[in-house]
């Protein structure tokens, strides 16, 4: 799947070299994009990532943010179809099924595999090869997934045609505006690149390709002729599991991943007054 590395696919001025030899920017609209090439279902590259590690990390803090986006996509939508594009282990379509008819695609092998004893409704495939032409759905979710995806107008573009009227488009993901994020390219520029090259998921199986904040989302949405609905902002991190997420991914010495995890527990009691590091939007199809 070809990416044009020139134009910016929220305003299409044209891309500038950002921090690093891989990393773009829009100057206009502020949209960042990554020269990084997904190798999902690649053996080799699985083998560097610790998949219970990164399992027991994330599933807290994710399961309590899912419950924060049900309440607020159910204010729009109370039932229906829902389709949740890139559904990992299962764990949105579990919360969502007790409202919605629950439907998952999953391109990884051996997650899709871990899924499929869980009695959930899920398909192999990338999105929207993966789909009949006819198929349609009420909602259609991406739980930090389109900053993954290459093409993300195309994919934009195939989610319309796949909605009903009225569908509703849930998207959150990692905000470049986030505090984080912010230190890190700070960070970055003090020639320490590595927890730059982290929150880009730099040779991991399937690395971010897209850093948006609320305002160039809304933008690149609006294009693709949905209205934003609702929008703000999901927790990042919980200090009980913030070692397994460092370590995931980690340097691979404990000291160091140490130090980063006091110095994100330092900045925890600032995350209420400081830009979150994931934002939502919710959409609807016009
Ligand atoms: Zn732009």
């Amino acid at each position: 799947m070809a990416r044009d590395h020139t134009k910016c696919p929220v305003c299409e001025n044209d891309l500038s070299r950002g921090l690093t030899s891989w990393h773009l920017v829009c100057t206009v609209c502020l949209y960042e994009s990554a020269i990084l090439t997904p190798h999902i279902n690649v053996e080799s590259v699985h083998a560097s990532v610790d998949e219970v590690s990164r399992e027991s990390g994330l599933k807290t803090l994710r399961i309590s943010n899912f419950e924060r986006l049900l309440n607020k996509i159910r204010q729009l939508k109370g039932d229906g179809a829902l389709l949740e594009i890139g559904c990992a282990h299962g764990w949105f379509l579990e919360k969502a099924q007790s409202a919605f008819d629950v439907f998952g695609v999953e391109p990884d092998q051996s997650i899709y595999a871990g899924v499929q004893g869980k009695g959930l409704n899920v398909r192999l495939g990338y999105f929207p090869e993966v789909l009949e032409p006819g198929e349609v759905f009420d909602v259609i979710v991406f739980n930090d997934v389109l900053e993954h995806i290459p093409d993300v107008n195309r994919v934009l573009d195939a989610c319309r045609r796949h909605m009903a009227d009225k569908g509703i488009l849930v998207i959150n993901l990692p905000n470049s505006r986030g505090v984080f994020y912010r230190i890190s390219k700070l960070l970055c520029k003090l020639s320490v690149p590595s927890f730059f090259e982290r929150l880009w998921q730099k040779g991991l199986p399937s690395p971010h390709v897209h850093y948006f904040d609320s305002s160039n989302l809304a933008r690149i949405l609006r294009v693709h002729d949905f209205v934003i609905r609702a929008g703000g902002r999901l927790s990042t991190v919980e200090a009980s599991s913030l070692y397994d997420r460092v370590a995931y991914a980690g340097s691979g010495s404990v000291v160091r991943d140490l130090l980063v995890c006091v110095g994100i527990i330092g900045l925890l009691p600032l995350q209420s007054i400081l830009p979150s590091d994931i934002v939502y939007l919710i959409a609807e199809k016009n």
